[in-house]
Formats: C-alpha cells, structure tokens, sequence
C-alpha cells in the first residue's frame, strides 16, 4: 500500500489506475479508524479495484472550542487497518497541502446545511464540503463512499457533487454498530464507562420508532415524542434534536409516508453523538 502525501502523486496513482482501465474508489476519513470506517473501504473494493482512502483530520469543519486539538489521531494504526483491508493507497496530507497559505476560497452547499448540525455548528458543512471538494479534486476517482452513520453529511455531499458537476458518483453504505447498538464513531473514545453506558439512549430511542412504525405509527410527532422520551429519561443526556425527514433531504415531514430518516443528537457528558436510522 503507498502512502502519499503529495497532491501530485496522489492524482497520479488515480489517473494511472484508471488509463489502465480500473475503477478507483475513494474513502474520505480523519483517521482514527474503526471498523465502520472499514467498512466503506471493503465497500469500495467490492465495486472498485483500487481503493484510496485519505486520513485527514480537516480543521475547518471544527468550530472554535469543538475537539479539533484532541481529536483521536494514530496514522500507524489507521495505515495498517487500511492495508489489512485492501487499500492500494493512502493519501494523508499536511493541512498546508489543503490549505496553502491565503487559500480563502470555500463552499456553502447551501439550505441542506443549515437545520440539526448545521444549526448547532454553524461552519461545519461549509468545513466538510470544501475538503471534500478539494479531496475530489486531487483524486479524481469513479466513486466516494461515504457513512450513512452521518446522514447530513450524505445529503450536503450528493449536493454538493450534483451542484459542482463533479465527476465522482457518491456512495453511501450502512452505518455499523457496536454489538450493543451504539454506532461507531471516533468520539466514543471521549465517553467513560457510564456514558458509554448511557449513550444507548440513542440507539435505543431509534429502535422505539422504528417499532412504532413498523406496528403502524405515522404521526411523526408522537414518534418523535416517544424517541425523545427515551433519551430525555436518560440522566446525563441532554437531547439537542430528534426530528423526522423525508429520505435525501433535511425536509421534516408530519407523517411516515415513504423512507423517513430519524435524525438524533445529543450531548452525552461532553461528548455529541449523532445516528439516525431510516424507517418507513
Ligand atoms: P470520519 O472519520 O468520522 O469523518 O468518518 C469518515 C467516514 O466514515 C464518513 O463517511 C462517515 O460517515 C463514515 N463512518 C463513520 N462512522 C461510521 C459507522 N459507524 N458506520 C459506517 N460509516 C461510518
């Protein structure tokens, strides 16, 4: 597996790839692996022959006080993790690689970025869709996989593919959970026993819905009132939003009528955590 951290070369190893006629596939991470992060890899390499992931820990989609600083960083373990499942390559540049000196320019994708995450992180999505778009840029690959695990991170995605023309299809694959529900996320390391413990109310206030709807709810406000009494009965846990969207967008609906997303955050001691699971 190489490792590059030039944007030059990291657009060679996709263009040389390709001119031999293979798909690439690309896997946007901050590293810190986990086995959800695998699996977009193992994803990718379902579909693609070569595989490039890119650990990268983007400091613009942090707010000033969020946990850019302490963020979860082992490029050793996250290289081995990535070899062991197929990687042909790893693009881990310097943050002047992305950002040289004066870079000014940004991307605003616009209304799907401002409700739920983009209500409490105000630049997040503006952070994400830049370096995504630069990501893209430097290796201009068939395919990027992308989580459902952070579904408005999907939705700000395909717009922003879809708005910028990029030549890159989006993919999103299924989120994976921990054998006890919770989702995978780099943050779970932030959480001690208890609110690991406690960070189950997510979970499991999804699976209420999700089996209120499959007896036959659709009112999504006694859905979502019975979602937030799961998590709002969990000490230590401060609920930040539950809400109900039609699948693709941020568009809250009133009633269950197609695929539905079921959006959750909340604050867990100090750590946010977000899943969300699509019903309907
Ligand atoms: P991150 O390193 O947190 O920026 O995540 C990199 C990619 O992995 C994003 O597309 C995430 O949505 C995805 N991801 C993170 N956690 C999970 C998970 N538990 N299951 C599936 N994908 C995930």
């Amino acid at each position: 597996m190489l490792v590059l951290t030039e944007a030059a070369a990291a657009r060679d190893w996709v263009r040389r790839a390709q001119a031999e006629g293979e798909r690439v596939g690309v896997v946007p991470t901050m590293g810190a692996l986990h086995a959800g992060h695998v699996s977009l890899a193992t994803a990718a390499l379902a579909e693609c022959p070569r595989v490039v992931a890119t650990v990268f820990v983007n400091p613009t989609q942090f707010g000033p006080g969020e946990d850019f600083a302490r963020y979860p960083r082992d490029l050793a373990g996250d290289l081995a993790k990535l070899e062991a499942a197929g990687c042909g390559a790893v693009f881990a540049p310097a943050v002047e690689t992305l950002y040289p000196t004066g870079a000014e320019t940004t991307i605003d994708v616009g209304s799907v970025a401002l409700p739920f995450e983009g209500a409490i992180r105000p630049t997040h999505f503006r952070g994400v869709a830049t370096v995504v778009a630069k990501l893209l840029a430097i290796l201009p690959a068939d395919r990027a996989y992308f989580g459902q695990k952070d579904y408005q991170q999907t939705v700000v995605v395909r717009h922003l593919a879809r708005d910028l023309c990029l030549p890159t299809e989006v993919v999103v694959c299924p989120t994976v959970r921990e054998p006890d529900g919770l989702a995978m996320s780099s943050r779970n390391a932030y959480l001690s026993p208890d609110e690991r413990e406690r960070a189950l109310c997510l979970s499991r206030a999804l699976r209420t819905i999700e089996r209120l709807v499959s007896e036959g709810q659709r009112d999504a406000a006694k859905l979502r009132a019975a979602g937030l009494a799961v998590v709002e009965s969990t000490p230590g846990v401060e609920p930040q939003y539950l809400e109900l969207v039609r699948e693709g967008s941020v568009d809250r609906v009133e009633h269950v009528g197609g695929p539905t997303v079921v959006v959750v955050a909340a604050r867990v001691g100090a750590t946010r955590l977000i899943d969300n699971v699509v019903v309907g």
